[in-house]
């Protein structure tokens, strides 16, 4: 009955009414009567059902002798008594692997090219970027990651980058010093977080990831610290969905990073997605398990890798005006 319009269904459901009859009072001529008396005589597929179906379910929950002990019992004894059968989604890898690889290797072409262009900051930020996406990818693809939750954490990372680049990229003309802002921005960050170590207003646990030197020399590489400044707004004090709508990317807000994000922020859709597995033993009653062995696979991401990197590729050529 995990179906609950099914015919068998119905069928519960309609004699637990009809058992009920004699303590429900209708007004007479109500459409309802018509329906306890007809669903027995009526062929399932007959169209008429479909009304049948919603009056019935709306009778649902009427009655004045609800006692849920003997059930809750039922499923507790139940859940001891039988083993759990995890439903696994296994999308499998799919055949875009070796595509991806030759788009890797496209970027990879690219950022060779770096040591051809002059140095400028416009230059740093752009072959940064790709270098980093270059990185990421190739950590998923080497590892063969691309069923994971990881591949979801990057590709936000991906679709955030493609709206800078794309966003700077625009905003360029208005603004010869973006590129460099850019740059001072990512520093700033770095500085709010050794600067809080350095008063004790951190907590910093040994052995951490996090190294309060490594930040303060990266912070202070291009500029000293009192010239960084430290921006609690977002980069250009715009929000990351404006950004996309300067861009004219909306499309992209609302698919890639409105779903990616959920596994960023560990939303249950996305947990339960990626990390339980249904149980379909109905004596457990609709509840999901942990999927510890890893099984559960989520669906393969490399197009969707391939389809963003095609636009990062093209505007890292037309701004760096390499081919
Ligand atoms: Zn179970």
């Amino acid at each position: 009955m995990y179906d609950r319009y099914s015919e068998i269904s119905m069928d519960v459901r309609y004699t637990i009414i009809v058992l009920k009859a004699n303590k429900l009072r209708f007004m007479k001529g109500q459409s309802i009567i018509i329906v306890l008396n007809e669903y027995p005589m009526t062929d399932f597929d007959n169209p008429k059902m479909k009304i049948y179906k919603v009056q019935l379910s709306s009778l649902e929950g009427v009655s004045d002798d609800e006692n849920y002990d003997y059930s809750n019992y039922f499923y507790e004894e139940m859940y001891l008594m039988s083993d759990c059968n995890p439903l696994i989604l296994d999308f499998g890898r799919n055949e875009k692997q070796k595509d991806l690889k030759e788009k890797l290797d496209e970027v990879r072409g690219l950022l060779i090219k770096s040591d051809e262009i002059k140095y400028d900051h416009k230059k740093d930020v752009i072959m940064g970027n790709l270098s980093y996406i270059y990185k990421m990818i190739n950590e998923v693809y080497i590892s063969k990651l691309e069923n994971s939750i990881i591949s979801r954490l990057v590709m936000r990372t991906l679709v955030e980058i493609y709206i800078n680049l794309k966003f700077i990229s625009l905003k360029e003309k208005d603004d010869k010093d973006i590129w460099e802002s850019y740059k001072d921005y990512g520093s700033g960050k770095y500085k709010n977080i050794y600067k809080k170590i350095e008063e004790g207003k951190m907590i910093c646990p040994e052995n951490s990831h996090i190294d309060h030197n490594i930040l303060k020399i990266l912070a202070n590489e291009l500029k000293d610290e009192e010239f960084i400044k430290i921006d609690f707004k977002n980069f250009a004090n715009k929000s990351i969905r404006q950004k996309f709508d300067d861009v004219e990317e909306k499309e992209l807000y609302d698919s890639f990073y409105n779903y990616d994000t959920c596994f960023t922020h560990g939303y249950w859709s996305a947990i339960r997605e990626s990390a339980l597995l249904f149980c379909d033993n109905p004596l457990h009653n609709y509840h999901c398990v942990p999927d510890i062995r890893g099984e559960q696979k989520l669906i393969d991401i490399s197009s969707d890798y391939i389809f963003i990197l095609d636009r990062i590729i093209n505007i890292v050529k037309k701004e760096l005006e390499i081919s």
